[in-house]
């Protein structure tokens, strides 16, 4: 058999065996509904695991996952994301919307470079939705050593696509009745630190107040 699909039935039995009994009841009640209480907008990149990274559990977190945690401009057209966004907010009325990007996107690099997108006629259309990451691009933070030009775009592409998220119908009317608020996150893979766009300072700041 397949190693790598191997690997995938082991853990599933694992979780079987053990995770599944000890969150038994917590499963009963999700079986018929959910009502989480966060839109959770990122990358689908393997290494951001939104139940890892804030502790939560299933139910807990209503979850969009694209290259390069994109929001469409509000439009005519239909995608998966934007479909997902308003379901979230006029079915199950999340009270909060946070939109994640990360460091070492491969989007953003992709976008950044231009490398590699000829093959990727799909991805390289869609990777248009991050160009307004160029125009908010953020002051580089030295904390960030030899990325801090990607991670200055992947910061602006958080407030770019903040914006196009506030244009959304539904989360604009939601936000405009005080029932709904919206954030913007970059997550650092290598120190698991989480910061947070301040609309008033227009800068991004820690999440945590006292990791400097
Ligand atoms: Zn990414």
């Amino acid at each position: 058999m397949d190693e790598l699909m191997d690997q995938l039935i082991e853990g599933h039995k694992r979780f079987h065996r053990e995770a599944f009994p000890e969150r038994r009841d917590h499963f009963h009640l999700l079986a018929e509904m959910q009502s989480p209480q966060y839109l959770f907008i990122t990358c689908s990149d393997s290494r951001i695991v939104p139940d890892l990274i804030l502790q939560t559990e299933p139910g807990d977190i209503f979850l969009s996952r694209s290259i390069g945690n994109v929001v469409p401009v509000s439009g005519n057209d239909v995608d998966g994301v934007t479909a997902t966004i308003e379901y979230a907010v006029e079915v199950l009325k999340v009270k909060h919307v946070i939109l994640c990007g990360h460091s070492d996107c491969g989007a953003l690099k992709a976008a950044l470079t231009r490398e590699g997108l000829e093959k990727l006629p799909k991805a390289s259309r869609w990777l248009h939705h991050v160009e307004g990451a160029f125009s908010h691009r953020q002051p580089p933070n030295p904390a960030d050593g030899e990325h801090a030009e990607l991670a200055s775009i992947i910061r602006g592409n958080v407030v770019a696509q903040l914006v196009n998220l506030r244009a959304q119908p539904s989360v604009a009317r939601a936000a405009a009745h005080g029932h709904l608020q919206v954030h913007g996150w970059y997550y650092d893979i290598l120190t698991g630190r989480i910061e947070q766009y301040d609309e008033q300072q227009r800068k991004f700041v820690p999440l945590l107040a006292n990791q400097g």
